[in-house]
């Protein structure tokens, strides 16, 4: 049978910023920026080229085993080298350049998003590389306006706004996608894979407020038969089969958990007639007939949960209802009152159809 065990995805976040960012749009700037201020005599930007297109090829070239080194190199070099152009800028062949000051302007806030998605895996590394960036950048920015720099022709305000709204809007999409993977991944959780029922970690992390509840454990009979006799697919068939009569059952008023491989657990609203869905449940599945003429019935347990009761408790009286049920013959709902032991053997009469008493009916 096709198994996909794993959720496939085309291109991981820092991958994608990987190749977006430092491999397009890093290098392509940086080129573009020294070629437009060339006649400045000032080394600063085109070392900055030489980083980029080498961390740019690194990226490229290297196997994907050593990337990770490669993306720690080049952000602790990238701020070692804004932090050695803050302490030599005094020197005259290093003084900042109005170039520079809009290099600074434009890719902080970027490069600071950038990485934040390039070690999306380990938010505290991005955390400590983007709080160093930010000083470093603050230290050297306010060193050149102490020097008097302003910003050159290069930071034509319009194009900062565009970067940095760029910027802000790539991070929110970004933002946007990664919450709805989480909220997916979420449901996913709590769901039944085969049936769309919740699960049974849905059950137990429920949380139990003291309303009044009718509690329902429900078990195909010898379903293990219908997978030896039918195979398995036949049996997760008749499994899809009573999730659908349950849900159909419930209309929207109750809430139904897959609690383990054959076995179900409802939570009817205390005002619901819960006896005679239980039995409508019941009848509708033994009236069907599945691929191959195969008849699958069910048996079940059901009780109230009493005020302040532990919905554990509850859940015991059910699932010893269920015993009964199963011991009386199966395909019948057993109903058990709030605080009655329910026998093993069951002696009380029937209330209408298969639906039988254990106890006092509530
Ligand atoms: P009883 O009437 O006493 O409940 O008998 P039973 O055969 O229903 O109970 P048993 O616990 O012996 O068998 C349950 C079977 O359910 C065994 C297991 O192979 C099957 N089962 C559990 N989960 C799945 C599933 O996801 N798909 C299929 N096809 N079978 C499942
Ligand atoms: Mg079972
Ligand atoms: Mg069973």
């Amino acid at each position: 049978m096709p198994h996909r065990t794993h959720i496939q995805d085309p291109a991981p976040l820092h991958d994608q910023v990987g190749r977006l960012y430092f491999r397009v749009v890093l290098p392509a700037a940086t080129v573009a920026l020294t070629l437009s201020s060339g006649g400045q005599d000032n080394p600063v930007l085109p070392l900055l080229t030489v980083l980029a297109g080498l961390g740019a090829a690194l990226r490229l070239l290297l196997p994907a085993r050593l990337r990770d080194a490669v993306r720690y190199g080049f952000a602790v070099t990238a701020i070692a080298f804004v932090l050695g152009v803050a302490a030599f800028g005094h020197l005259p062949a290093l003084r900042g350049t109005p170039a520079q000051l809009s290099v600074a302007l434009l890719f902080t806030p970027a490069t600071l998003m950038a990485w934040t998605l390039l070690f999306a895996d380990r938010p505290r590394t991005a955390l400590a590389l983007n709080v160093t960036l930010t000083l470093s950048m603050t230290l050297l920015v306010w060193r050149w306006q102490t020097q008097g720099l302003q910003p050159g022709p290069l930071l034509n305000l319009p194009l900062l706004v565009a970067v940095i709204g760029a910027a802000v809007v790539y991070s929110a999409l970004t933002f946007a996608h990664m919450n709805a993977r989480y909220h997916a991944g979420e449901q996913e959780r709590v769901r039944d894979p085969l049936t769309g029922l919740l699960n049974r970690r849905a059950l137990n992390e429920r949380p139990d407020g003291p309303e009044p509840l009718h509690v329902a454990v429900l078990d195909i009979d010898h379903f293990k038969r219908v997978n030896d006799t039918h195979g398995h697919l036949a049996g997760d068939r008749v499994l899809r089969a009573v999730a659908d009569v349950i849900q159909d059952a419930l209309a929207g008023h109750g809430e139904a958990y897959r609690w383990g491989g054959e076995e179900f657990v409802l939570l009817l609203p205390a005002g619901s007639d819960a006896p005679a869905v239980l039995e409508g449940v019941r009848r509708e599945i033994a009236a069907r007939q599945f691929t191959g003429g195969q008849r699958v019935t069910l048996s079940a347990g059901l009780t109230r949960r009493g005020d302040g009761e532990d919905l554990g408790r509850a859940f015991e009286r059910a699932d010893a209802a269920l015993r009964a049920a199963k011991d009386a013959g199966r395909d019948r709902v057993v109903l058990a009152a709030w605080g009655s032991q329910v026998p093993r053997r069951l002696t009380s009469a029937p209330l209408a159809g298969n639906l039988l008493s254990a106890g006092p009916v509530v």
